[in-house]
């Protein structure tokens, strides 16, 4: 089918004005962020409904043309990166809340609804939706289903696939199908797990139903400087270890502490400070006091030299702003960066922090540490600029490097940004050809003709 045709079908579906087909339209499709990997679709349109998506689905399928879910492309993989003339189908404009069931502490949303306001449309009522990726306030549900992702506050509640019990999907041939639902254990085979983190190769998810929880009575945050970030770590370990389970646990080292300290959400952390240590505790009030001493008696012991606690709601809150916003503050280090996303067992952290000193000392560049130390998991921001040649490639080896030896510590090569383009190759590091064709077995299955998001997760 020609540009033409197809673009004037696809309108017919959707309407005129959401179907883009203009190169500079284009433009804002090509890459998500990740900007390393980049390349226009043939076409992107904007569905409004579950069933204007199975329509699309089904057009697309008719003329064995492959397409691409995205939702607000925040996604760091490249997952919604064209390989080969795919049509992007965009669920930004599927945003609307279907229905808040607080008496089964449920809520029912279109996969374009973002994250955060979730939370938002909960919150009087005293609920909230648990996983809290650090791009909440823009990251669709969708995404967030397809990606499994995860969050600073997920060591204590669980990542997305904990609390999301029914999904609508559009299939790769444009059937809708219902998963689950809103009760806690669907009968067959698990296939709202298998969605979960499928990063849009086994169809498009539409709807989404999601378990609320009871916002916790109170709140401590406290926050522990350490001179070096093996300290830390073994504050994270031993806290772990004796049995106590925070609501978060995050460090920053000294590098990702300059980035933040340099842009707007800075808080105060002493020059040359080498590592934080951000401790939430939730719960019933009465107890909190208590845990916070427990936890602080561990970091004494492994040699933290400053606590600080949050003296209000309003300093919780920037705290937690100023670690949210590491990422995008890396661009106080270098003019590019590429985050990297390893899980290791908790007790291998000092370990493996040392090999990506050690890779970034090798490739001479800088790399700042931000992550979710209770969880294992690891983000090296590794900071380069484009502008030198070879520099991107030295900082994708570098990350490549410090994924195997995620692998080699007994983790994974992604904690909760998938694999997308960028870790594919990275996939035969930690899988072995038969554990690679189990998982192409279960796709060729639901998606025989590979026309969903072709190309991503799998070597080959
Ligand atoms: C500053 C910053 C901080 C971040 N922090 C975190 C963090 O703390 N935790 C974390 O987990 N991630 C984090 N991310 C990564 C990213 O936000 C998540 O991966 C998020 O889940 C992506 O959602 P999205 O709507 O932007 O998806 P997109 O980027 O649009 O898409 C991501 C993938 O999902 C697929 N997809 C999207 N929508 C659908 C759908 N409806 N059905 C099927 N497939 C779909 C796409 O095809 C693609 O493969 C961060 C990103 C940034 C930029």
């Amino acid at each position: 089918m020609d540009d033409n045709r197809l673009a004037a079908e696809l309108r017919a579906i959707v309407g005129e004005r959401f179907v883009l087909t203009d190169s500079a339209e284009l433009r804002a499709y090509e890459c998500d962020g990740n900007t390393i990997f980049r390349r226009t679709p043939r076409a992107a349109v904007l569905p409004a409904s579950t069933d204007q998506v199975a329509r699309v689905v089904r057009l697309l399928a008719s003329n064995g043309i492959a397409f691409i879910p995205r939702g607000a492309g925040t996604g760091l993989s490249s997952g919604v990166v064209p390989q080969n003339g795919e049509v992007m189908i965009g669920l930004s404009r599927m945003n609307r809340l279907i229905e808040l069931d607080l008496r089964n502490h449920r809520a029912v949303v279109e996969a374009g609804f973002p994250n955060l306001k979730i939370t938002q449309a909960a919150q009087d009522a005293g609920f909230y939706y648990a996983p809290d990726p650090s791009s909440q306030p823009v990251s669709s549900i969708g995404g967030n289903v397809a990606e499994n992702a995860g969050g600073a506050h997920c060591l204590k509640y669980g990542v997305t696939t904990n609390h999301v019990l029914g999904l609508t999907v559009v299939t790769p041939d444009g059937a809708v199908v219902r998963l689950g639902g809103k009760s806690l254990d669907a009968t067959g085979y698990d296939l709202v797990g298998l969605m979960v983190g499928s990063e849009g190769t086994l169809g498009i998810v539409t709807e989404v139903t999601v378990r609320l929880l009871r916002r916790p009575q109170g709140f401590k945050t406290v926050m522990a400087l350490f001179d070096s970030i093996a300290q830390a770590s073994d504050a994270v370990t031993g806290v772990i270890g004796a049995g106590m389970l925070p609501g978060a646990l995050e460090i920053m080292d000294k590098q990702a502490i300059i980035a933040v300290e340099r842009g707007p959400l800075r808080v105060g952390y002493p020059e040359g400070q080498e590592a934080v240590l951000l401790i939430d505790v939730d719960g019933l009030s009465a107890g909190l006091d208590a845990q916070v001493e427990a936890i602080l008696r561990i970091c004494r012991e492994a040699g933290c030299t400053e606590v600080r606690a949050a003296r209000n709601l309003e300093e919780r809150l920037k705290w937690w702003a100023n670690r949210k916003g590491a990422f995008g503050a890396a661009g106080n280090l270098a003019p590019n960066y590429v985050v990297q996303d390893g899980v290791i067992p908790r007790s291998k952290l000092t370990e493996v922090l040392a090999v990506v000193g050690e890779v970034g000392e090798k490739y001479g560049l800088t790399i700042a540490n931000v992550f979710h130390a209770g969880d294992g998991n690891l983000h090296p921001l590794i900071c380069y600029d484009a502008r030198v040649p070879g520099s991107t490639g030295k900082a994708l080896t570098a990350g490549s490097e410090i994924l195997a030896a995620c692998v080699r510590a007994g983790g994974a090569i992604s904690g909760e940004h998938g694999i997308g383009i960028e870790k594919m190759a990275d996939m035969l590091v930690a899988f072995s050809p038969d554990d690679i064709a189990v998982q192409l077995a279960v796709h060729d299955a639901l998606d025989p003709r590979d026309l969903a998001n072709p190309g991503k997760i799998f070597p080959c």
